[in-house]
């Protein structure tokens, strides 16, 4: 019987990947702790290794689990920028579950948006303390205003669909357009100047890359319209947040709806209620009365849940039963020369 060594392991990770399992027959050991240079060693004897978001898979960290035979990860996400991919290329193969539930992630990214937007936020708490008044909770329509989607992958795409649905003019932005699918969805892909000047609400769907990084910085803030509502749901250094902060304080933006934050993994998936919050950057989000941020929550929907662990432990089947690498990153495909990559093989 395969084993497997889940790091970062949730009690939802148990029910589902428990419920998943009833087809595979893996022993299962669930790991509560992230993986980091500490814990590693405990993955000898193991014949996978699955990791999550916040999981820490730098180059000290796979040499370790090398050292200890691992010879796959299984990555029970879609994004894998803590993955130093470099350094396990030939070594250690790196799996994924490439789409899941695009809807979860663009529905929750227009949560944030009609949040912020109508400020149910404050709303909820204002009636249960019976106040009626509606002073600072005014709103604008979503009918006729212009939205700016960055990264038209799959969850571009769904979140292109919804904010047509409510009427508005989509503009998107991708390094790789996807002219057919625009051409049909209504949708127009403008330059990134061209997006950034004309929207009144961007949302940010691109992966996080040394090219993605920062992007969102004092220079491409000062570009935006003034008011603008700024939406990332995709990953936290994307945006330069003592920038943000600054265009929080000069209204030039008008509201931020944050589930991913540069440094989260010393806080997110945990609860922190009881200690003192010592990153004072995100401490001064949270003074903004316009920021709305949620825990890296867009993909934690049930349906989401049940794909990401029938993917994950279909992934390691794959590979056990014959060596095939269903869903595999590597650090070569990633470069566009890559043949593989057109074929969708493992990019
Ligand atoms: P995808 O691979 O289907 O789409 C990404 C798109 O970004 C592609 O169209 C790609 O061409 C484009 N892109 C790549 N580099 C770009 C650049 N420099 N500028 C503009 N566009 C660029 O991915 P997806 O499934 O739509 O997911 C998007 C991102 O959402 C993931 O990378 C992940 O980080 C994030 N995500 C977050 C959650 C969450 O719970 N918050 C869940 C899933 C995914």
């Amino acid at each position: 019987m395969k084993r497997i060594i889940f790091f970062d392991a949730k009690p939802y990770d148990h029910e589902f990947f428990d419920a998943a399992n009833r087809r595979h027959g893996y022993e299962i050991k669930y790991i509560p702790n992230r993986l980091s240079a500490d814990n590693a060693p405990s993955a000898a004897g193991y014949d996978a290794v699955c990791a999550f978001v916040n999981d820490d898979l730098s180059a000290p960290v796979a040499a370790i689990l090398h050292r200890n035979n691992i010879r796959i990860i299984a990555m029970r996400c879609a994004g894998y920028n803590n993955v130093d991919l470099n350094s396990v290329f030939g070594k250690i193969h790196v799996v994924r579950v490439p789409a899941y539930s695009p809807y979860a992630v663009a529905e929750h990214a227009v949560a944030l948006i009609m949040a912020l937007n109508r400020k149910t936020h404050k709303a909820y708490n204002r009636t249960r303390d019976s106040n009626f008044s509606l002073s600072g909770l005014l709103g604008f329509d979503l009918h006729g205003k212009t939205a700016g989607i960055i990264g038209t992958g799959r969850i571009g795409q769904v979140l292109a669909g919804i904010l047509k649905g409510f009427g508005m003019r989509v503009l998107a932005f991708d390094r790789f357009p996807k002219t057919d699918w625009a051409a049909g969805a209504g949708v127009e892909y403008v330059e990134l100047d061209e997006l950034y000047c004309q929207s009144d609400i961007i949302s940010l769907h691109c992966p996080l890359t040394p090219e993605t990084k920062y992007m969102i910085n004092e220079e491409s803030l000062s570009r935006m319209k003034d008011g603008v509502m700024l939406i990332n749901t995709s990953r936290g250094g994307l945006i330069q947040t003592q920038a943000l902060i600054d265009a929080l304080k000069n209204l030039k933006i008008g509201a931020a709806g944050l589930d991913v934050y540069e440094e989260e993994d010393g806080y997110f998936f945990e609860d922190w209620s009881g200690e003192v919050l010592t990153d004072d950057v995100l401490a001064r989000l949270f003074t903004f009365p316009n920021v709305l941020v949620t825990a890296h929550q867009a993909f934690f929907t049930r349906e989401a849940l049940r794909n990401i662990a029938e993917t994950t432990l279909a992934n390691l089947e794959a590979f056990f039963q014959n060596g095939r690498l269903d869903n595999e990153i590597c650090y070569r495909c990633t470069k566009e020369a890559c043949p593989r990559k057109k074929e969708g093989a493992c990019f």
